[in-house]
């Protein structure tokens, strides 16, 4: 442990400074000196070797010894008295020691001479990585400004040598692995090694300072989240500023009387918590849970409160539509006190408030409460240095390019900062606030526009500022190579999934596999969506919805309205195109979609959009075919035909039945079920009713019919009519809003 603890090299590196400037004495004054002297240097962890020197040193005291310098006094450290004692009979009698003993003392590290060789003059070449780097997408390590190649070796999982070989590789320097990277560095290096970072950075000797607590509205659907979010953006800086109008870019800012002030995150819904949750981006620091007074606790509200939970986001209840005749709070505060959630007014800590969206009363409650719930947990954060932020929305104008509505987190975000943004880079043209003016920083829960990015950002994605655009361009690089690798063992490992599992049903339906793998079939669709975070969010859902007959293949996703182009993508693939929160489409595209047979399918509510896709799925998907009981008669007698002629065949027999339930088809296998077990199966030979050949019998009439092949009826006997249909599968929605095909 004193080992690693130190690091060979350091140790070596001790030692031979050590040594080097005592080589000139005897080895038992230089053995105790010189370990005394290190001691001084070298951790405690190895003080304990002390020890051994001086006993190394007393035995050649003891002996009046003298050796040659450097190697000498190394071996000296390591061997034992019993094999210095054999050495030195052995030079004695005028024995060689060993050939491997010429080593030379060069500074920092002992090398072995090597033969001496002519210089060539070659470029230089990067030494490659013993093995390729995989990737670790589901690992984060965190990483700071100054920590040694050791230290990222160790978080890493790898030793010294490789990350120095990566270090160089990424061009930069190394001498030894206690060397100080930078944070950039320390994240390219671990991008390579293929694990995630987490960058800490430090708080010590800066400037700490109150800052506005940051929320997000969640609840069911239609309990009112967007419109409570309307009145309040209503009542927000940027709309007292515009004269009230007001638009959606994320989030928006309430200022208080007192001079406080709360931001709010303008995309309602788990959804975007989730989707930012997911890059690690905990922006939230309270959740405001919208529950309808008229319909009370539903599905999504308690899959709102489990991700607060998971999340460590505490809960302030917003019991909203309570201008309505059947609004009933008192009702959803025992729902949800019986969902474990602790009301104030029951002991527990989460506020409840009882608003109305639409009259637009109680919403100065709310938001006292969320203030009182930010005093509570006493938000804090670092006013200077650099910023660390988060993108909430991002989107394209035609005549800024690509535009992040961001929330700073801590720092500062200033005007000509250069910033790596997810796995896009830029200098920050511009700030904006939110009621678009400009300014030339950003501090922490300030929901700010950038502009002068090179390419467009994703919601959840984060902000750094780096030193310059080479730092910018280079981890952006890395970065952009980094989630390729991971989106590529992704893919790797979903088709290795799909190749078990293909094997697996083949091992025990070979057959049936077959069948159904030819049946197999693929909808391609184009999804529009209004901003970054949802078309990854709706892309994301519609392939929970593929199962073994279909494959939802999302073959272009972008964001905006649908467009011509569009339209003729999908022409060209037989694609479908799903548009969320975009605009109604134009009549000319409408006009083109239907010409070219074209399927638009636009929706504001994701579940809306999910369902209506699922039933497309289950119409476009072949089934499978499945063997049924269509119907069930019982035998009441047996006649026998005997004595026929060889031409027309063996003697039959006759069941006398009458059908129970369903109908008899002739072209119908038959089963014969005795006491419930299964007695014989087979075609149906002849169908007669009244002497009358027929095709089918229906329930409660009476029929002679003979089984091919089967001459074991018995009175009592239960004959089923066993037909193939074809099953489609089934959209199935859970209680938890999650959807799945079944097949
Ligand atoms: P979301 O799906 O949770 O975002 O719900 P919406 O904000 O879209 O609201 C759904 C419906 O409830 C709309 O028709 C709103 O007009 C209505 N609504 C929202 N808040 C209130 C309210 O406070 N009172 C009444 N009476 N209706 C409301």
């Amino acid at each position: 442990m004193a080992w690693r603890a130190l690091g060979k090299k350091g140790f070596s590196a001790s030692l031979t400074k050590v040594f080097a400037v005592t080589s000139r004495y005897s080895v038992a004054s230089v053995s105790k000196c010189g370990v005394q002297d290190s001691a001084k240097v070298l951790p405690a962890s190895v003080r304990h070797l002390h020890g051994h020197c001086q006993t190394t040193s007393s035995l050649s005291a003891d002996k009046d010894l003298t050796f040659p310098a450097g190697i000498w006094l190394i071996r000296c450290f390591h061997a034992s008295p019993e094999l210095l004692a054999r050495r030195r009979e052995d030079e004695s009698l005028g024995l060689k020691t060993s050939k491997r003993v010429k080593v030379v003392n060069s500074g920092k590290f002992s090398k072995r001479k090597k033969e001496t060789q002519a210089p060539v003059e070659a470029p230089y070449v990067p030494p490659k990585l013993k093995r390729a780097a995989k990737s670790m997408p589901d690992k984060t390590i965190e990483i700071f400004e100054g920590m040694t190649i050791g230290e990222l070796a160790k978080r890493c999982g790898e030793s010294a040598a490789t990350i120095q070989n990566i270090i160089i590789n990424v061009g930069e320097k190394t001498d030894s692995e206690f060397d100080a990277l930078s944070i950039d560095i320390a994240e390219l290096v671990a991008m390579e090694v293929g694990v995630n970072v987490r960058r800490l950075l430090s708080d010590e000797g800066v400037q700490i300072l109150p800052r506005p607590p940051v929320v997000t509205v969640m609840g069911h659907v239609d309990h009112g989240k967007t419109s409570l979010l309307d009145a309040l953006r209503l009542t927000s800086l940027a709309a007292k500023e515009a004269g009230g109008i007001t638009q959606h870019l994320g989030a928006f800012v309430v200022g208080m009387q007192s001079g406080a002030s709360i931001t709010f995150l303008d995309t309602p819904g788990h959804a975007a918590f989730s989707a930012m949750r997911a890059r690690g981006a905990a922006v939230t620091d309270v959740v405001v849970l919208v529950v309808a007074a008229d319909d009370g606790v539903m599905p999504q509200t308690l899959e709102a409160m489990n991700h607060a939970k998971a999340a460590n986001v505490p809960i302030v209840v917003a019991i909203n539509k309570c201008d309505k005749p059947d609004a009933n709070p008192e009702r959803v505060k025992v729902q949800l006190a019986s969902e474990g959630l602790m009301l104030e007014e029951m002991g527990g800590d989460v506020q409840v408030v009882e608003v109305s969206a639409v009259n637009k009363s109680g919403l100065d409650k709310l938001e006292e409460a969320l203030l009182l719930q930010a005093e509570l947990m006493d938000l804090k954060a670092r006013i200077d240095g650099p910023a660390q932020a988060y993108v909430v929305e991002a989107r394209v104008d035609k005549g800024r390019g690509p535009l992040a509505t961001a929330i700073v987190k801590a720092g500062t975000l200033v005007c000509g900062q250069h910033i790596v943004i997810g796995a896009e880079w830029g200098r920050i043209r511009c700030i904006r606030d939110m009621a678009r003016k400009m300014m030339v920083q950003a501090t922490p829960a300030m929901p700010v526009e950038i502009e002068g990015l090179k390419g467009l950002p994703m919601a959840g994605d984060d902000i750094v500022v780096v030193e310059s655009e080479e730092r910018a361009r280079m981890l952006c690089e890395g970065r952009k190579k980094k989630l390729e690798k991971d989106r590529l063992m992704k893919l790797e490992v979903e088709r290795q999934k799909l190749e078990e599992e293909r094997l697996k049903t083949s091992e025990d339906e070979e057959n049936e596999d077959e069948e159904e793998k030819s049946n197999r079939v693929e909808v391609p669709i184009i999804v529009k969506a209004d901003v970054q975070g949802t078309v990854q969010a709706v892309s994301d859902a519609l392939k929970s919805l593929n199962s073994p007959q279909v494959f939802v293949k999302v073959i272009h996703a972008g964001v905006g309205p649908v467009s011509q182009s569009d339209v003729d993508m999908a022409q060209a693939c037989g694609a479908c195109i799903v548009g969320f929160n975009v605009r109604d489409l134009p009549t000319a595209i409408s006009q083109s979609a239907t010409q070219a047979k074209i399927k638009i399918k636009l929706h504001r509510v994701i579940y809306h959009l999910l369902e209506d896709i699922g039933n497309l799925i289950v119409e476009k998907a072949p089934g499978t075919l499945e063997t049924k009981v269509a119907g069930e008669a019982q035998v009441l007698n047996i006649f026998e035909l005997k004595g026929r002629s060889k031409a027309k065949g063996d003697d039959v027999k006759i069941a006398g039945c009458r059908v129970i339930d369903g109908r008899l088809t002739k072209s119908a296998t038959l089963r014969l079920l005795r006491s419930g077990e299964i007695v014989f199966e087979g075609c149906c030979a002849s169908l007669k009713r009244e002497q009358q050949d027929v095709e089918a019998v229906g329930k409660g009439s009476e029929c002679g019919l003979v089984i091919k092949d089967c001459l074991d009826f018995q009175v009592g006997d239960v004959i089923q009519c066993l037909v193939k249909v074809n099953r489609k599968p089934k959209f199935i929605s859970s209680e938890s809003g999650a959807v799945r095909i079944e097949c």
